[in-house]
């Protein structure tokens, strides 16, 4: 028995076995048996039954083709039941052991092998591997060999677990690390005692709190759950239930700071039988950020951090009560087109930080640029008085001058004011709005405008004369009458000033009062302006043709008068009725004038170089310094009739007159009242050395050949 001790203690004392190494010790105790025991053939292999695998670890002796292995567990069911059984079989001759009958033909016969020792190598009873000792010739065991066979299979066995327990102990280790190294955030909770028995380093990372203050605590006392119980709730219900809970939540840390978390709960059962939660995270604030840059990048206005249009008809589809409020810019265009675009962006980002404080202090967050020069609000419900007074602060804020580079800018809004409930489901809020800010912007002083069912109509009745206006010119349905303008010092009449009618199909004779304003906003004013411009210089072709020597007054609106081509137009006129220098007037409002001054006075010097004269209309009613009015080439002022219907009552106003007068006179500036109705206002003027009147004390507008006739009676001698 103790023949073979040394190669035993050999083997057990071996560095390979010390360390667990199964396939080293497997090839040592091979050679070592091979060599000492009277043997052909010693190898060890691994079995699986359940994959029906076999594989070769060690080999020792004469060096063999590969095909000489060990057939699979499946081509030998009894053989490997008879080993799993009795651990050991020792074949003294394979050609007469029926319990190797099944191995015999296919493998020991070819190989040349008469008697082999089979030992099972077992872990915990069960068969993990043969070692197998093989002669070339028939004899039986001795007691020592099996013996020895017997011990080199139990230790191998013992390096075959310990290595097993290594590379378990081990994978166990690396997953570990690679979830504590990962950046989603892990978590193991008990379910029977509720306790986070497990977290790993990215819950330190992402949540702040380091891993101590979380293991061993109840989950309940987690922010996720201590943030948004209902959540919470919703997830334990699913979980217990077996089934995956996922979500976002957004979770604030004790820092203050947030973060969005995306999570993945889930329910398993250990081996033992314990159940535990299994919570996987991930950060996804950035993601969110993204999300929320595109969404502002989506609804937000770029240059001011509004909200922009769709978002805000988005709001308003869903808003039921309240007021909206629409604001609008005049004349941001043409500051912008002046001043540049730099300046303008100023003006509206400014005008932005006006609202968002009013919103703020109004405690609404529906603020919108809702077009270039167009901001919205919606507030919420208020009493009549409340709304007044708000509408009026908020008005005033917004006229306070704003300093822009070296410049000091008197901001002109114009404001709408919709009751959201009242417009009902038959208008859209912003379109009534809309039509409000038009009424606004023409008013002189506060451009404030309630929406109301009047400006509905008259809304109306105006689109259906925007309407017919388009067919008009083509219908030949104007007419120019001419109101005769008396020279107060001669006594003749010596000028006359186109008045347009428009013989309208259904509404019979209509004033410019009526429609001149529609034609301007729609643009159709620069044709009906063209065709006034040269039915006039026609007319006026005709009277001097007839040496009727008077001077023609035609009215030319600011979009005519800006537009491009005017200059054009009065010239080709000019040569084409060689009309007299002098004998043509345009006559533009002041207001108008002094819309874009630089263009103004460049048109001026241009007309008058022409022998075109400029006459500023309704004079007194605007507010254009005398300061302006030496730099253009002026003819005439018109006084405007206001004052002049005043004169018999007002002191300011025979004042006013009086001071024009002067001033006009010393400028060398030809003066015209307008809308003279008495004598006494006559009287008044001619002492004052006012030089033409105009007006029903002479003469409305009249048709052409009422007009001639007037001439006739009047200027006897004039008209041939
Ligand atoms: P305006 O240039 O101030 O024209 C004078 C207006 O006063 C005319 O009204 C005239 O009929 C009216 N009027 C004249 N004398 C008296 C008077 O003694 N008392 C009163 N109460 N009124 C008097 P109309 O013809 O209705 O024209 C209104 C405005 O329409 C004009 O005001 C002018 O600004 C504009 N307009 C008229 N024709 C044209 C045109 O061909 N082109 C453009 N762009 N505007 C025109
Ligand atoms: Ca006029
Ligand atoms: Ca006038």
């Amino acid at each position: 028995m103790r023949e073979y001790q040394d190669l035993l203690e050999c083997i057990v004392n071996s560095t390979e076995k010390q360390a667990g190494d199964f396939q080293k010790t497997a090839e040592l105790a091979t050679e070592l048996l091979c060599q000492q025991l009277a043997v052909t053939y010693v190898g060890v292999c691994m079995l699986s039954c359940q994959e029906d695998q076999i594989s070769s670890i060690a080999n020792y002796g004469p060096l063999l083709p590969a095909i000489y292995s060990r057939p699979t567990p499946s081509d030998c069911p009894d053989y490997i039941t008879e080993l799993k059984n009795k651990c050991l079989l020792d074949v003294s001759d394979v050609d007469q052991d029926l319990r190797v009958t099944e191995i015999a033909d296919v493998y020991f016969k070819p190989k040349g092998i008469m008697s082999s020792l089979d030992v099972a190598i077992r872990i915990n009873g069960h068969l993990e591997g043969i070692l197998y000792l093989e002669r070339t010739f028939a004899a039986s065991w001795t007691d020592s060999e099996i013996h020895i066979a017997t011990h080199v299979a139990d230790q191998l066995a013992l390096t075959l677990a310990t290595h097993n327990a290594y590379e378990k102990d081990e994978r166990l280790t690396l997953l570990l690390s690679a979830d504590e190294e990962s950046e989603q955030m892990s978590m193991l909770i008990n379910l029977k005692t509720d306790l986070v028995e497990y977290v790993n380093q990215a819950h330190e990372f992402i949540s702040g709190i380091p891993k101590h203050q979380i293991i061993g605590q109840s989950f309940k006392r987690l922010n996720f759950f201590k943030q948004n119980p209902e959540q919470a709730n919703f997830v334990l219900e699913k979980v217990s239930m077996g089934s995956v809970a996922k979500g976002e939540s957004l979770i604030v840390r004790e820092d203050g700071r947030q973060y969005w978390l995306r999570y993945s709960i889930k329910q398993f059962i250990t081996e033992r039988g314990n159940h535990y939660a299994l919570v996987k995270a991930d950060d996804i604030s950035e993601e969110k950020q993204y999300q929320a840059k595109l969404e502002h990048l989506a609804w937000r206005c770029g240059l001011t951090g509004l909200y922009n249009r769709s978002y805000f008809n988005k709001e308003l589809e869903h808003c039921q009560s309240g007021q909206l409020i629409l604001i609008d810019l005049c004349g941001f265009k043409r500051f912008n087109d002046t001043y540049g675009h730099k300046s303008g962006d100023a003006l509206l980002i400014e005008m932005a930080r006006r609202l968002k404080h009013f919103a703020h202090v109004n405690k609404t967050e529906q603020l919108a640029r809702v077009g270039s020069d167009e901001f919205a609000i919606i507030l919420p419900m208020l009493n009549q008085m409340d709304m007044d007074y708000i509408i009026a602060r908020l008005y005033s804020q917004l006229i306070l001058p704003v300093i822009i580079g070296r410049e000091q800018i008197q901001p002109k809004p114009a404001l709408a004011i919709v009751d959201i409930e009242s417009v009902g489901d038959s208008f859209v809020p912003l379109a009534c709005a809309d039509i409000a800010l038009q009424y606004a912007k023409k008013k002189q002083t506060d451009k404030v405008q309630v929406f109301n069912n009047a400006l509905l109509n008259s809304f109306k009745e105006d689109t259906q004369i925007e309407r017919d206006l388009k067919t008009a010119l083509r219908g030949r349905e104007f007419e120019l009458y001419y109101q005769p303008i008396k020279d107060l010092k001669s006594k003749k009449y010596i000028g006359a000033e186109a008045l347009i009618r428009w013989h309208h199909p259904k509404k019979g004779v209509l004033y410019p009062g009526a429609f001149i304003h529609i034609a301007e906003q729609t643009g159709l004013i620069n044709a009906i302006g063209a065709w006034v411009l040269e039915a006039a210089c026609r007319q006026l072709n005709l009277w001097q043709h007839h040496q009727v020597n008077i001077s023609m007054h035609v009215n030319v609106s600011a979009r005519q008068f800006f537009s491009d081509n005017l200059f054009k137009q009065v010239w080709n006129l000019m040569s084409r009725y060689r009309l007299q220098p002098g004998s043509l007037i345009l006559e533009i409002t002041e207001t108008e004038l002094m819309e874009d001054i630089d263009y103004a006075t460049k048109l001026c010097i241009e007309l008058s170089e022409l022998g075109v004269g400029l006459a500023i209309d309704d004079f007194g009613t605007g507010y254009s310094s005398m300061r302006y009015l030496k730099q253009f080439p002026i003819s005439k002022l018109k006084i405007d009739r206001s004052f002049i219907s005043d004169l018999t009552v007002s002191k300011e106003s025979r004042e006013i007159v009086s001071a024009i007068i002067a001033m006009a006179s010393a400028l060398n500036i030809s003066i015209t009242a307008e809308g003279v109705e008495t004598k006494e206002q006559e009287d008044f003027l001619s002492e004052h050395r006012c030089h033409q009147a105009q007006g029903f004390l002479y003469s409305p507008a009249l048709r052409e050949s009422d007009f001639n006739q007037f001439l006739f009676k009047s200027n006897p001698g004039m008209v041939h």
